[in-house]
């Protein structure tokens, strides 16, 4: 897949002046896969790409890296500069910067290399760069689109597999095995997580899958996703291993008429915290507030949580391309607990579901 790396370079420069920014100092993250596609790891060595409005951007890499950088997608988008082990990399990073400018910082920048160009430019400030960049990737263009849905396909297949061999008489840990297994099977090139909470640990919404055998009356709260293309699925059903209790059915059916709720309410111009609120209230009102424990959902593209947050205190609008989670759950301490995920993206008339699997609560084997 072909991203649009010279029109996002091109934004990300406009978007920081528009921002009064001097520029932006992206170290390798998911912005920077974003920005040019280049994916080296985050070292103690300094890789920095250096955006700022109106001029070229400018790739600083290590020496011994430059032939890899030139080599990747970043080579033909940008210019790079190399520093020599023994070079201050900040001395040369500040080179190519207003000392008393105000810069974007990537946000999972290590705190070393902010240390670094603190200490190399003292008159500078630095502000988290997702002000900027996240208002550009949580748009999601129709090649990024089409991957998330890819994989979330490959999720749903997923779970269908894993469902139908039966849970019954199994470890936690196994299922989660097999969820990581069908996930690469079925497409993703790597599982990023496999939550899996039977009985009692489905009150706790990231329980690490163990030991503990799956029992007949339980029901099992399955969370997990990976990631294809560099983009990641997430999703989560909640299912019943024999017949499901009158209570385990009415939660169930409560957290599926909340889910519903917040999807109803996805549209472009809807402030996030609106679909939060959608969900809450009906959780709220079937007397389980307090067993809501966390935001209704995240969004997610190259990384597994980014923005729009739907939470309450975000008054952020939706817009046509966000892509995000929406997963209302009640965690009954001690007893069980009850989650659906489904990942969505605001079109024009509302939102639309890249997962197929059924709200319906499942029994299985
Ligand atoms: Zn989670
Ligand atoms: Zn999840
Ligand atoms: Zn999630």
């Amino acid at each position: 897949m072909a991203h649009d790396y010279a029109g996002r370079l091109s934004r990300a420069g406009e978007a920081t002046g528009r921002s009064e920014l001097a520029g932006l100092i992206v170290t390798p993250s998911a912005d920077l896969i974003y920005l040019t596609g280049y994916d080296p790891p985050p070292l103690e060595r300094l890789t920095t790409l250096i955006v700022r409005p109106g001029r070229e951007p400018v790739l600083v890499v290590p020496e011994l890296e430059r032939p890899r950088a030139a080599a990747s997608s970043a080579g033909e988008l940008v210019e790079i500069e190399a520093w020599r082990d023994g070079d201050d990399p900040y001395q040369t990073v500040a080179g190519l910067l207003d000392p008393n400018g105000e810069y974007g910082a990537t946000d999972s920048m290590w705190a070393s290399h902010l240390l670094g160009l603190q200490g190399s430019m003292a008159g500078a400030r630095f502000v988290p760069g997702s002000r900027v960049l996240s208002k550009l990737r949580c748009r999601k263009d129709s090649g990024e689109i089409q991957l998330l849905s890819r994989a979330s396909r490959s999720a749903d297949e997923t779970f269908r597999q894993v469902i139908r061999e039966g849970l019954e008489g199994k470890t936690e840990a196994q299922i989660a095995d097999a969820l990581a297994t069908r996930l690469v099977k079925t497409g993703h090139d790597a599982a990023l997580f496999w939550i899996v909470g039977s009985g009692p640990n489905g009150a706790s919404p990231h329980h690490d899958p163990g030991e503990r055998e799956i029992r007949h009356g339980e029901s099992v709260v399955m969370d997990f996703g990976g990631r294809m293309k560099g983009y990641c699925s997430d999703m989560t059903r909640t299912v019943a291993v024999g017949e499901p209790s009158e209570e385990l059915k009415e939660v169930h059916e409560i957290v599926r008429e909340a889910h519903e709720a917040a999807f109803q309410a996805v549209r472009p111009g809807v402030p996030a915290e609106e679909v939060d609120r959608a969900a809450r209230s009906i959780i709220d009102d079937a007397g389980y507030g307090l067993a809501f424990i966390h935001r209704t959902g995240h969004g997610i593209g190259l990384e597994e949580h980014e923005a729009p947050y739907l939470v309450g205190g975000n008054g952020e609008l939706l817009q046509t391309g966000m892509c995000f989670s929406i997963e209302p759950g009640i965690y009954l301490e001690g007893r069980f607990g009850v989650r659906i995920e489904d990942i969505v993206t605001v079109t024009e008339t509302g939102g639309r579901r890249f997962n197929t699997t059924p709200h319906e609560m499942a029994t299985v084997r």
